[in-house]
This record gives structure tokens, C-alpha cells and sequence, in this order.
């Protein structure tokens, strides 16, 4: 038995280095149940869309002489194929992005044209519930790294800030550098996340209100592909929250340097 094993290995050692091998050994058994939910939880998220998508098909096959209900069927189909497809988009960018620890080619990226395309790429969502998209703060910012999966970092952002914010509210896009990290901040005045939460939603598949959340058609990896993206940029993202009033998410990432060019093994800008 490998717990014993490590017991055993640990008194020779002494006691203090039995603890740190047995909490070692957790850590792997945590590792484990972690793996294990996340392959349990994709096989739910991918199985409720194919089951609606299959039940659809068949309902639409039977309503074949009524105009109106083919159209409400063909257009749930629609919706539903379409989340399928980005529940295994972001499952696919998540795997990836746990695969490699750091950026394979990183380049030099203006963070200003990051926040642009993310906020363009928002703009009809925000439109379509009144809210107003604010950007402020630096035009420019230099960082290293991988433009396309920082604008999905900060295009996640925004489409939670729009998703939960109250229609015609606002949503704020803040850039600035300090203390050499380039910052970005996206604001909203939303229904912000309890104390409880605020961990947890970097997590894969976590969503603070299941029901709801389900609703509204995420599938709870957003946050967790953010936060993984960051890492791989050498940066954190952190999270300012207050119940019923709004959060601010914000990102870290080393700014573009000599220095950090050299420990990216790069040749400086
Ligand atoms: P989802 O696809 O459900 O949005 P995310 O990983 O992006 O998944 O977010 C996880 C959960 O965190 C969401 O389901 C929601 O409950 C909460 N959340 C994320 N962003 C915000 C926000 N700006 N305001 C309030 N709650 C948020």
C-alpha cells in the first residue's frame, strides 16, 4: 500500500517530512477527483445539448405540417447546435491551455488592440440589452505573449460583465500599467458574486447559480480559460466583488521589457 509505503519512508526521515509526503500524496488523490470531474462534467454539458438536439429533430420530424411549430423547432435546433459547438470550442481552448505551461512563440502585443477587438467583438450583445460598452485609461500597452488568446481572455470579460449586468447598464474597459504589469479592468455594476464564490468561479464548470446560470446558456469554463490564459502570460487575474452592486475583474501581465524579453528567451523589442 503506497500510503503506508510513504509512512514508512517518512520515519526514517523524521516526522516533520512524513506530514509533507502525506500531504504530498493527497495532493495527487485531489489531483485525481479533480480529473475525474472534469471528464464527468464534460460528458454532461456535451449530453444535455445532444439530447435537446436529438429530441428537437424528433419533434420537428412529427410537426412537419404545422408552418409555425417547424419554425419554433428549427430555430431551437439552431440554438442548441450552436451551443454545442461553443461548449466544445472552449473544452478544446481549455485543454490546450493546460497542456503548455508557458506560450510556445510569444510576441510582442499591443494590449490597446486586445481590448478593441474584444470589446468590438461584444458590441451587438451589449447593444441588443442597451448596456454601453465605456473604455478608458491607455490607448497602448506593450505585453509578450499570444494576441488571439488574450483577446479571448478579455472578450470573456465582457460578455460575463454584459451577461450580468441589468439592461441598460454600463460596462467599463480600463487599461494602465503599474509597478510593470499592464493592466486590464473590466467593470460592470451587475448582481456581483458573493464572498463564497469568488474562488470558485475560476473553476471549471462553476457557476454560482446553476439554474440561472444554465439559463443564460454559459457553460462555466469562461472564467477558468481566463485565468489559464493569464497564467500562461506570466500574470494573475484578480477579482473585486460586492454583492448586488457589481465586480471588477481585473488582469495582470508582465509589461513588455528588456528584461522580461530575456527571461522569455526573446530578443528585446
Ligand atoms: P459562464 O459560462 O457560466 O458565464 P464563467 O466561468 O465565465 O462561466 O463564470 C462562472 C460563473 O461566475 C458564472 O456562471 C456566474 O455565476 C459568475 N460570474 C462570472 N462573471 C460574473 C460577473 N461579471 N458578475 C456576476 N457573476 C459573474
Amino acid at each position: 500500500d503506497s500510503n503506508l509505503d510513504v509512512v514508512v519512508r517518512g520515519a526514517r526521515l523524521g516526522v516533520r517530512y512524513v506530514l509533507l509526503l502525506v500531504e504530498d500524496r493527497s495532493e495527487a488523490m485531489r489531483l485525481e477527483d479533480v480529473r475525474r470531474d472534469f471528464v464527468a462534467n464534460i460528458s454532461h454539458e456535451l449530453k444535455t445539448p445532444i439530447g435537446a438536439i436529438s429530441l428537437l429533430s424528433e419533434a420537428l420530424d412529427s410537426a412537419a405540417d404545422d408552418a409555425t411549430a417547424v419554425r419554433r423547432f428549427a430555430s431551437r435546433l439552431s440554438e442548441e447546435a450552436h451551443r454545442l459547438a461553443r461548449i466544445t470550442q472552449e473544452i478544446i481552448e481549455l485543454s490546450r491551455l493546460q497542456a503548455a505551461d508557458a506560450l510556445k512563440a510569444p510576441e510582442l502585443i499591443d494590449v490597446g488592440h486586445v481590448v478593441a477587438s474584444a470589446i468590438d467583438q461584444n458590441s451587438v450583445a451589449a447593444g441588443a440589452r442597451g448596456i454601453e460598452l465605456v473604455r478608458g485609461g491607455q490607448k497602448h500597452a506593450q505585453v509578450y505573449g499570444d494576441e488571439a488568446l488574450l483577446i479571448v481572455a478579455v472578450h470573456n470579460l465582457i460578455a460575463n460583465a454584459i451577461q450580468y449586468s441589468p439592461d441598460g447598464g454600463r460596462v467599463g474597459v480600463g487599461v494602465r500599467t503599474s509597478d510593470g504589469l499592464v493592466e486590464v479592468a473590466v467593470t460592470d455594476q451587475g448582481i456581483g458574486i458573493a464572498p463564497a464564490d469568488r474562488e470558485r468561479v475560476f473553476e471549471r464548470f462553476y457557476r454560482v447559480d446553476q439554474a440561472r446560470s444554465r439559463n443564460t446558456g454559459g457553460s462555466g469554463l469562461g472564467l477558468a480559460i481566463v485565468k489559464h490564459v493569464v497564467q500562461n502570460h506570466g500574470g494573475e487575474v484578480r477579482l473585486w466583488s460586492r454583492t448586488g452592486q457589481g465586480s471588477t475583474f481585473t488582469l495582470r501581465i508582465p509589461e513588455a521589457s528588456e528584461a522580461r524579453a530575456a527571461a522569455l528567451g526573446l530578443e528585446s523589442a
